[in-house]
């Protein structure tokens, strides 16, 4: 039991109305959890606030007051989401062996917690909790979700499909994501890059039990957009294979624009306005594509990734000589 400390992070934004409801159920968890001997007693739950406009972060407080396996982080203001995630993983990970997110209003169903804790006592590091039906969302929100994972698969960002921010990961995952110095963050799909063994849980995604959803469409388009572009610069490479397109339909235009000059079909002046329209758009697009390419590099250059991640070293000198 030495090394099986469980952190439970929860990243809450003005969320008074459920934390009194998730409190009690995670904790309820969690005791099961020890007494079933699968995790240490130093194990805690940690709610981070992400700069609440309402009474959340007293709630934290008095959660804390009165029982040891409440903490709480308090972030000076809101940074959304994704922030909120990583400043509780990253202080979690030096005090945690395994580490579980999950959102604050109870949708990820917490029985799934026992299946992630148990793959990890078997080795795994990463486990993906993955949403097994989406029945309780609205057609629109699966419709779209669904929509959002295939496009950022087509445009080159590997996520795990069906898969939000509810997964376990152990301590030297959380190194391994700590190497990431992205700002512009989007977690589900750096933690794939991260490698080690990875599994998933299913699970049945509930509705929200009271509250609203803090990520209306507005900010849902944004999230996908900052995904999309924030992993990958595949939208830049179109424009190159935009360019070569319109650059191949330009040589089969001129073709065409000769054999009607030769055989007298054209006004004056047409072949040789078509023609350029044609192939100044294809040079141009080219021209834009190859000078994306350097900016895509320059792009992937300044987020600074770890080039690898070392699982381990077979070596019997000693370090430090
Ligand atoms: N959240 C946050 N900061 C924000 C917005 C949301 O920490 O700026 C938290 C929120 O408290 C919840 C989780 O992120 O725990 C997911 O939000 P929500 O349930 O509203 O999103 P949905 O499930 O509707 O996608
Ligand atoms: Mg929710």
């Amino acid at each position: 039991m030495e090394n099986n400390v469980l952190y439970i992070v929860v990243p809450c934004y003005n969320e008074e109305e459920v934390l009194p409801e998730t409190s009690r159920r995670l904790r309820e968890k969690l005791e099961q959890l020890m007494q079933a001997g699968k995790i240490d007693e130093r194990s805690r739950i940690m709610f981070v606030n992400d700069g609440s406009k309402d009474r959340t972060w007293e709630l934290i407080e008095e959660l804390h007051a009165q029982c040891r396996l409440f903490c709480g982080v308090n972030l000076s203001r809101n940074r959304g989401h994704q922030n909120a995630l990583l400043a509780g993983l990253m202080t979690a990970k030096s005090r945690a062996d395994m580490v579980i997110s999950m959102d604050a209003d109870l949708q990820d169903d917490i029985n799934a917690v026992d299946a992630m804790v148990d793959k990890y006592l078997e080795g795994v590091d990463i486990v993906y909790g993955v949403r097994s039906s989406r029945k309780t969302d609205t057609f629109f929100k699966r419709f779209t979700a669904e929509g959002f994972y295939r496009l950022m698969n087509a445009l080159g960002a590997e996520s795990v499909f069906n898969h939000a921010d509810y997964r376990l990961m152990s301590r030297r995952a959380l190194e391994g994501l700590e190497q990431f110095k992205e700002v512009n963050l989007f977690l589900r799909g750096i933690v794939p890059m991260i490698g080690y063994r990875t599994d998933t849980v299913e699970y049945e995604r509930g509705e929200r039990f009271a509250g609203e959803s803090k990520y209306p469409l507005k900010k849902m388009l944004a999230f996908a957009l900052e995904g999309i572009t924030s992993l990958s610069v595949k939208p830049l490479r179109l424009i190159t294979g935009l360019g070569f397109l319109v650059f191949a339909v330009s040589i089969v235009m001129i073709i065409y624009n000769i054999v009607r000059w030769a055989t007298h079909a054209t006004v004056s002046g047409w072949a040789s306005l078509s023609c350029s329209v044609w192939m100044i758009g294809g040079l141009i697009l080219l021209g834009l594509g190859i000078v994306g390419e350097y900016v895509g590099k320059i792009y992937m250059e300044c987020k600074g990734r770890p080039r690898f991640i070392i699982r381990d070293v077979l070596d019997d000198g000693e370090e430090g000589r």
